[in-house]
């Protein structure tokens, strides 16, 4: 520990929300064992994650934040434009036209503070560039799982769904290690068109194979098979470390990862003082991640198949409510229903004991934090690689039942409404009696433990994040050995 103590590690979290709170728990984790570790963030995001990194150095954890200006004079872009769920759907292009200004201050403060190591988010290649010029390792931060990572480097690599004869024809994606069947329309964007758009990809898979190797918020016993595969594939080396919001589980953190936002924080004890009071497994948690919209008609379908279903349920809303609210919603569900508007704490509602299923948009965050939480899923996918996490849940863990029964669709106009006679169905099918239930409610259970037992000392995850840790030190004392030979 002591020898830990002598490294210096930064790290930069990409701007999204559900990019940051993972590397900021990865920096606490390496504090907790000693390294001396600094997040740099912007501005806006730095009240998101103040009250982790105080409550962390309140604790005596060598843990703190480096603030830097942004976005910088030279673009166009007004402040507080790197807070991605603080912006209207429609502006979040700008996050991208944002990025790359982001360099000159990341090279200025790693040449200035010269750390021992850099862990910077995949979304920062040059990161590679300067920690190579400064010689010390980069490890890319991956915010997905390596099973949606593997997922769409076959599909990148292989284009299947292009020999499909309709967007809504299931295709296989070849070589993987389980049989996972996707329809085109279910793919991102940026890997789905006839011609992809390579540069940036291959720039980021450049930066990656250029580093140290990935670190990932998963846990072998979950994914294994992709680590395997994504070494195989790629020649990449890779890191578990998580499930990493339990670095923060046995904090005040756990409720913090709202920020020092007061609304946050009224709706943290409104949340649990509501859980307290409600019956063991009984409640359904709901909730689509931090930047997720829906159109107004589905909502209210998605209302309607709330009541309909007859569980209590806590739902996490971050629309505008009052145009599509069914009449008399609330008062009708009041005994049983809460509606939360803003931002819940989340990774403390999963760990209730009152909360029994989790109606989830499947973003790697919070699938994970669902295994962790050993809770049955009715999976929603909304966009991006989400509907490739559904399949890690639903056809690989069997821990989770799909809201929709038609195919999916990352694009909002194109996505079928899911109606509220089929989302209760769903919903009985995963808190309901009946074997199908049991037998997912007990695989959910079993994971849960599985993700807990990796994080606990001698755990998979537990070794992951020893083993880079000791890797770090090792060049380290190397680099410091031959700085010692050049001057003798
Ligand atoms: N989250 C939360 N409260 C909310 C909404 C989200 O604590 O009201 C957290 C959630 O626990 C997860 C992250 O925000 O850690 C969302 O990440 P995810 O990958 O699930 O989805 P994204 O927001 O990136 O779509």
């Amino acid at each position: 520990e002591n020898d830990a103590r002598a490294i210096r590690v930064f790290f930069i979290p990409f701007f999204a929300t559900g990019h940051m709170i993972p590397l900021v728990d990865i920096a606490r984790l390496f504090a907790a064992r000693g390294v001396d570790s600094t997040v740099l963030v912007t501005p806006a995001n730095a009240a998101l994650i103040r009250a982790t990194v105080d409550d962390a150095a309140a604790s005596g954890l060598p843990l703190r934040t480096l603030v830097y200006p942004f976005p910088s004079s030279e673009c166009d872009l007004p402040p507080g434009v790197e807070n991605i769920s603080a912006l209207p759907p429609s502006d979040s292009y700008k996050i991208d036209v944002a990025t790359p200004f982001a360099r000159p201050e990341h090279e200025r403060l790693l040449r200035l503070h010269r750390p021992d190591a850099v862990v910077a988010d995949t979304h920062f290649p040059w990161t590679t560039y300067i920690a190579r010029d400064l010689g010390v390792p980069r490890i890319a931060f991956q915010a997905l799982g390596l099973f949606p990572v593997c997922v769409m480097a076959s599909v990148i690599r292989k284009r299947p769904h292009l020999a499909t004869s309709g967007d809504n024809e299931p295709f296989l994606v070849p070589d993987l290690p389980h049989p996972v069947h996707l329809v085109p329309s279910e793919l991102p964007d940026f890997i789905r068109g006839e011609t992809i758009i390579t540069g940036i990809l291959e720039e980021l898979a450049e930066a990656e194979k250029g580093s140290l190797g990935v670190v990932v918020n998963s846990f072998a016993e979950m994914e294994e098979a992709y680590a395997e595969h994504y070494h195989k594939v790629g020649s990449i080396r890779s890191w578990f470390v998580g499930p990493v919001a339990l670095a923060n589980a046995d904090a005040k953190g756990l409720g913090a990862r709202g920020g020092d936002d007061p609304v946050a924080a009224a709706n943290r004890a409104r949340c649990l003082s509501w859980l307290d009071a409600k019956e063991p497994k009984s409640v359904l948690y709901v909730c689509f991640g931090s930047w997720s919209h829906f159109r107004g008609e589905q909502l209210r379908e998605m209302a309607l198949g709330m009541e309909a279903a007859g569980h209590p349920f806590l739902w996490v809303v971050r629309d505008d409510v009052d145009e599509w609210m069914p009449d008399g919603f609330e008062r009708r569900v009041a005994s049983r229903g809460l509606v939360v508007r803003g931002w819940a704490p989340q990774v403390a509602i999963l760990a209730h004991a009152a909360v029994g299923g989790f109606v989830t948009h499947c973003g790697w965050n919070s699938v994970l934090e669902g295994v962790t939480a050993g809770l049955p899923m009715v999976t929603w996918p909304l966009s991006t690689e989400q509907f490739i996490n559904e399949k890690l849940v639903v056809g690989v863990l069997r821990m989770g039942v799909r809201a929709a029964e038609r195919p999916g669709s990352t694009a909002e106009s194109e996505r079928p409404l899911v109606g509220a006679v089929e989302l209760a169905k769903a919903v009985a099918r995963v808190m309901g009696g009946g074997e199908e239930a049991e037998a997912m409610r007990r695989r959910a259970r079993e994971h849960g433990k599985m993700a807990r037992a990796a994080v606990t000392e001698g755990g998979s995850s537990y070794k992951g994040l020893s083993d880079l840790i000791e890797e770090i030190r090792k060049w380290h004392a190397e680099r410091m050995s031959s700085a010692a030979a050049v001057i003798a």
